[in-house]
């Protein structure tokens, strides 16, 4: 068979060779050991959890090495696309802090334009690229058409379909697929000829030269040494209308643009032995691999599950909404990356977790276990270090958008606002009351007339007559400006003089003496002023509130007691 001839037959407007591609994208200039990255989606909706993963390794590696990140967009995959995903992924993943150095950027205007020397960065812009690429292996007999007349193709479709269903006898299936692909091989160019005068579509499949009895050592720099059979299916290069493949795509793609290190999910560590394949026809020198374990959370039996899409927590904009700030999300995708992280962290807690040297060698080799509790805790170890007005910032962006009646409370008085924040902030043991900024409102609504309602009743276990009384000898003695002494040392007064304990040694020494004890005293007036149990410090709180409207809560409760 004269290949030369076929290649031209089927890429008669194809004029450029793999030479001619090799000059348009030359070798990177880097220093020794600069690794360089990508982060390839199909954008086909939104960034999913799983997804930052990858991203945030590839980020870390180039930047913390001095070489290049880049995004390439693979939108192969018509059918697959959203209008506007792209676009969204971009702004997503800037939120948190995977930038990249070159590939598809966002411009001005917000559309998607290139940025760096070895675009296109969209696959479907690279069409012809790739048509070089493979109508050399059709020169090399490494590849070679498969026609189908769309009546074919059809049938071909409900056939998958059927056998989907059947899935009974492997062995028989398997070997009748090896039958039907090796017959493809067979043709002869009066074929060919015949095929594209009639303008039928066809497929580029490769020539698989491998013998599955044979195996391959290969390491994977997270799973480390593998082994896999070579390939030995004739799988599709191009498909009918000249697009690639994933898998020639990504050979193609990640040499012409200097990729050292393939990090992906391990979804793809199964494709492998067509990469090693597909590599090594084009010439290409084979880049390193990382392919990373998939997430998985706990379902309701404590079994291990894979976080699917329609989980809570798979979105990224699941975050958003529920008001995690960024910098907590990366933290955790660190720990749950990284099983020293927390370890450096304890002793660099000034330092960003960019400063943090990443290691590929602590990476976890099974899949990590995502659990909304530890995202809390580092979350709320981050909001309470942050100093008030920052809060305050951060919390009035997530609340105009999420919470609009909320973010208008804070933006009318910002300095009480930022008083509130700074309850309990600064020195060794802050107070961790926020790992949300969704959980501001409930924490600290009360401090707003519209928002205060009485959530929790008084404690269990007292003479309505006492809190009464309670309330109203409060009333009573109260005066704004008292000190933070002055005004306990008056509760305490209140205490004796109901026959609660004043004193906590007196009151666990001899209990029964007692009808109770000071901080049920303080109990009675904290809910009768905020409405809840559990609130900051109550005299600070009165501070904020203010007399006028301290002393009508402490009315009001005692009308309606
Ligand atoms: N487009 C592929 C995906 O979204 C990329 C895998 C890779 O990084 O090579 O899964």
């Amino acid at each position: 068979m004269d290949y030369n001839h076929l290649a031209e037959l089927l890429f008669p407007n194809i004029t450029e060779t793999p030479e001619d591609m090799e000059k348009r994208f030359p070798r990177r200039e880097l220093p020794e050991g600069a690794v360089v990255s990508r982060f390839a989606p199909s954008p086909t909706g939104f960034v999913h959890f799983g997804g930052l993963f990858p991203s945030t390794v590839a980020e870390r590696l180039a930047h913390q090495s001095g070489g290049v990140f880049y995004l390439r967009i693979e939108d192969t995959d018509a059918k697959r696309e959203v209008e506007g995903a792209a676009e969204g992924l971009i702004k997503t993943l800037a939120t948190y802090g995977i930038n990249f150095d070159e590939g598809a950027i966002l411009d001005e205007s917000g559309k998607i334009s290139d940025k760096g020397a070895y675009g296109p960065y969209k696959q479907s812009k690279r069409g012809a690229i790739y048509q070089t690429f493979a109508k050399q292996l059709v020169r090399e007999g490494k590849a070679y058409p498969c026609f189908s007349t769309e009546e074919e193709l059809d049938e071909l479709a409900q056939i998958n379909k059927k056998e989907e269903i059947k899935n009974t006898d492997w062995q028989a299936e398997a070997e009748s697929r090896r039958a039907k692909m090796l017959a493809q091989r067979n043709f002869t160019m009066e074929e060919v000829e015949a095929h594209l005068a009639q303008g039928h579509p066809f497929v580029v499949r490769i020539l698989a030269g491998g013998d599955a009895e044979k195996k391959i050592k290969f390491t994977d720099l997270v799973k480390g040494t593998i082994e896999f059979p070579e390939n030995d299916e004739d799988f599709v290069l191009l498909k009918s209308d000249g697009i690639p493949t994933y898998h020639f795509a990504h050979a193609v793609d990640d040499h012409l643009m200097g990729t050292t290190h393939v990090i992906r999910g391990e979804e793809w560590l199964p494709s492998l032995p067509k990469h090693v394949q597909l590599f090594s026809y084009l010439g290409f020198k084979l880049p390193k691999y990382m392919h990373i374990a998939q997430i998985m959370r706990l379902d309701e039996n404590g079994n291990k599950k894979k976080l699917s899409k329609r989980d809570m927590g798979a979105n990224m904009d699941d975050y958003t909404r529920m008001g995690y700030c960024p910098e907590a999300v990366c933290e955790y995708v660190m720990t749950l990356l990284n099983s020293n992280y927390e370890e450096w962290h304890a002793k660099n807690m000034d330092k960003p977790y960019t400063a943090f040297p990443f290691s590929v060698k602590k990476m976890s080799v099974s899949g990590c276990l995502f659990d909304f509790n530890k995202l809390n805790d580092v979350s709320k170890n981050i909001l309470s270090r942050m100093t008030a007005e920052e809060v305050y910032e951060k919390l009035s962006l997530w609340a105009n958008e999420f919470d609009p009646e909320f973010g208008k409370a804070l933006a009318e008085d910002k300095e009480k606002a930022v008083k509130i924040l700074a309850i309990g902030r600064g020195g060794k043991k802050p107070r961790k009351d926020l790992a949300t900024w969704a959980d501001a409102k409930p924490y600290m609504g009360f401090f707003y007339d519209e928002f205060f309602k009485m959530e929790d009743s008084y404690p269990a276990g007292f003479e309505c007559d006492d809190i009464k009384k309670t309330l109203a000898s409060f009333l009573e003695t109260y005066n704004y400006a008292d000190d933070m002494n002055t005004w306990f040392g008056k509760v305490k007064a209140i205490a004796e003089s109901l026959g609660f304990a004043s004193d906590m040694k007196a009151y666990k020494a001899n209990p029964e003496a007692y009808k109770g004890n000071v901080a049920d005293i303080s109990a009675f007036i904290r809910v009768a002023v905020t409405g809840k149990q559990n609130a900051p410090d109550l005299y600070t709180v009165m501070q904020i509130i203010g007399e006028d409207k301290t002393r009508a809560r402490i009315e009001s409760a005692i009308a309606s007691l």
